[in-house]
């Protein structure tokens, strides 16, 4: 049964979009093998559409969907944006912090440094063996192995009582208590030690310069040896005698 062309024509919209029953489909089809202005008409509809779809990227919907687009990705930007300056905020913060209380900046001038030193002879100071006093009463320092039977102790004025192997006894004869006092709170001390004497080349503090409240900050090291003299360095190799006996 073949249709009029107006019909056809008004069936092609539903042809294109693939929406119209299988009866109709084929009649439409049947139609456009044999009618020369409908295929052409068919032919101009189904181009057009492609050209609508396009229109269509312009239309209210594809606007908005693409402003919403937009709008998302400035929102993950400035989240990111945020993201990045929380850490980098955080990292200030800690850097901050540990140059204003911790790294070691600032010199402290030698004005505001006092250094003494005590020489002891070792042998002097061995109170008895380390196995008989109880360990948390005491310091360990071993030099050489961790034997306890081959370890002293020693008390030490100052530093309380320290364990010591018998071979450290023997190597070493003197203990040089030194110590630093400095109202300020000092976080360095940077020192090295030549024959018997101890040259210091840096004595600094943090950014802040803080100070202990009431009372004079003392630092105490121990040399195993004997020290008789303490010698600040500064920069142009000036050397100043800070202690000696
Ligand atoms: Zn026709």
């Amino acid at each position: 049964m073949t249709y009029p062309c107006g019909i056809i024509r008004d069936l092609l919209p539903l042809y294109i979009d693939d929406v119209c029953n299988e009866e109709s489909k084929q009649a439409v089809h049947n139609h456009l093998s044999e009618c020369e202005k409908c295929r052409s008409c068919y032919k101009a509809m189904k181009s057009t559409e492609g050209f609508e779809d396009k229109r269509s990227d312009n239309s209210e919907d594809s606007k908005m969907a693409s402003s919403l687009k937009n709008v998302k990705n400035t929102i993950n930007k400035r989240i990111r944006n945020i993201a990045l300056c929380a850490v980098a905020a955080v990292l200030v913060v800690i850097v901050g912090f540990n140059l204003l209380f911790n790294a070691a900046i600032k010199n402290v001038s030698l004005e505001d440094i006092t250094v003494s030193a005590n020489v002891y002879s070792l042998a002097e100071l061995i109170e008895t063996p380390a196995d008989e006093v109880p360990n948390s009463e005491s310091v360990t320092i071993f030099s050489d192995e961790n034997d306890i039977s081959k370890a002293v102790q020693v008390k030490i004025p100052e530093l309380g009582t320290i364990t010591l192997t018998e071979d450290t006894i023997e190597k070493c004869q003197y203990a040089t208590v030194i110590s630093v006092g400095s109202e300020y709170f000092l976080r360095t001390i940077e020192s090295e030690v030549k024959d018997n004497t101890i040259y210091i080349t840096a004595f600094k503090t943090t950014l802040l310069n803080s100070k202990a409240l009431d009372y004079q900050k003392q630092i105490y090291s121990l040399e195993l040896q004997e020290i008789n003299r303490i010698v600040f360095v500064e920069s142009d190799g000036t050397e100043n005698v800070l202690w000696s006996r």
